[in-house]
């Protein structure tokens, strides 16, 4: 039974490697080497979750239960019950629109703040746009509370049988200032603006910005990208850049670009239905 699942997960992962034969715009080699481990992680879920893989609620079950929040009372007991017995070892899985409470275990703390000239906070979310950028000397690597709360995101993932991996997370001045000159080399300089942010003004510079999966158009639609867009927010993060909003946040939609912000402001910006240059009242273009 056990190894029959493992054999079943490795074929799953390979092949969700292999079959698109795509690989990530910016960072191609680095897609195969985490997605390995991630794969190592989700073998590891399947071990520890072998005998309750069937009793995994479905998508459409978590929609239903979260339905019932709203309507009754008494019924979200009972589902909450439920859904302890079938996942005991598993904490219970946070709302999607109540902001779990600093006590909880889902509750994702606000990344650290860099006391650092030339970084812009708002409402203590540094705000890396292209109105909004970063010193060519920020270094800080990829955040640690980010990373941690993106390694239990795509391990709930997993344990619902989606396969999200870490594709690309921080990038440094210099290397963002190499990819964007081949973007311009090859598109012109317009183009390539619609999708690689100049050095200084990426997201990614941060270490609170992390790419998934195929890093492309592909992504979208997806059930790991479906399941991203409604469920990141409950980890502190939020799609950064959604589909139509592409003139508000100076990029075109990117199915598979998180931004860490912590709980409090990623179920309020979710909830709100706005960009993060919405939420803040901010704009996002070269001023140069
Ligand atoms: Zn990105």
């Amino acid at each position: 039974m056990k190894r029959s699942i493992l054999i079943t997960l490795a074929v799953a992962a390979v092949l969700s490697c292999t079959a698109c034969g795509k690989v990530g715009k910016d960072e191609g080699a680095a897609v195969p080497a985490a997605a390995g481990n991630n794969f190592t992680e989700a073998a590891t879920i399947a071990e520890e979750t072998e005998e309750k893989t069937t009793e995994q609620p479905t998508e459409a079950a978590e929609e239903t239960s979260a339905e019932a929040v709203e309507t009754t009372a008494e019924e979200t007991t009972a589902d909450v019950t439920e859904a302890a017995a079938v996942e005991n070892e598993v904490p219970q899985r946070p709302s999607a629109d109540t902001a779990p409470s600093h006590d909880d275990p889902y509750y994702a703390p606000a990344p650290a703040k860099h006391d650092i000239e030339g970084i812009t906070y708002i409402q203590g979310a540094l705000i890396a746009n292209k109105s909004y950028s970063l010193p060519a000397d920020f270094n800080p690597g990829l955040d640690p509370t980010c990373e941690t709360q993106f390694n239990k995101m795509i391990n709930d993932a997993a344990r619902q049988g989606l396969n999200i991996w870490f594709a690309s997370g921080f990038r440094s001045y210099d290397y963002q200032a190499q990819i964007y000159s081949n973007y311009v080399a090859r598109d012109g300089q317009a183009l390539a603006d619609t999708y690689s942010a100049r050095p200084g003004y990426s997201e990614h510079q941060s270490g609170l910005a992390i790419d998934v999966n195929s890093i492309d158009d592909s992504f979208a639609g997806t059930p790991e990208a479906v399941w991203l867009e409604n469920h990141c927010h409950e980890y502190g993060f939020i799609l950064r850049y959604p589909r139509g909003k592409e003139n508000i946040t100076g990029y075109q939609y990117e199915s598979w670009h998180v931004r860490y912000l912590g709980t409090d402001l990623s179920y309020a910006v979710h909830n709100s239905g706005l960009t993060l240059e919405e939420y803040f009242g901010i704009d996002s273009y070269y001023h140069e």
